[in-house]
């Protein structure tokens, strides 16, 4: 019997970005290279992966907390930028006193792919308020011609 659960393409794409190694391949067209602080690799174990648009070349989101960022500039460390936008990030908080992605248990990566799920869906309900809110007042603006 079919569900309609199985994952689309973009769907495993994303679920994908829990790789270090997935997220770093996003980075293909990234300006910022060897001399800066927000490199490929440092991008990428501060758990972000490359989504450019045409207004937004440098739009990056974390895999966990779902929140975006963009603007980047050669000094910007990721992992402090990451801290101070969004402090509240899961990944952060299981990062702290590691190095390396790779130390975490796998306890915790479950943890993580389950806070992840649940950033992802706030992040969709979000985008749809937003969404409603715009017709709301585009309808609210043709209504006040009449
Ligand atoms: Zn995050």
């Amino acid at each position: 019997m079919a569900t309609g659960t199985a994952l689309t393409e973009a769907e495993k794409w994303e679920f994908s970005m829990n790789s270090e190694n997935s997220r770093l391949s996003t980075f293909k067209d990234w300006p910022f290279k060897d001399d800066c602080l927000c490199t490929p690799s440092k991008m990428a174990a501060a758990g972000f992966y490359h989504i450019p648009t045409d207004q937004q070349p440098d739009l990056v989101r974390c895999y966990v907390c779902y929140n975006e960022l963009e603007g980047w500039e050669p000094g910007d460390d990721p992992w402090a930028e990451h801290k101070r936008l969004y402090p509240n990030c899961d990944l952060l908080k299981v990062m702290k006193n590691r190095k390396s992605l790779d130390e975490i248990t796998v306890k915790e990566f479950m943890e993580l792919e389950c806070k992840r799920q649940q950033n992802k869906v706030r992040a969709q309900i979000e985008e749809r308020v937003k969404e409603f809110r715009q017709q709301a007042a585009r309808v609210r603006a043709q209504m006040e011609l009449l």
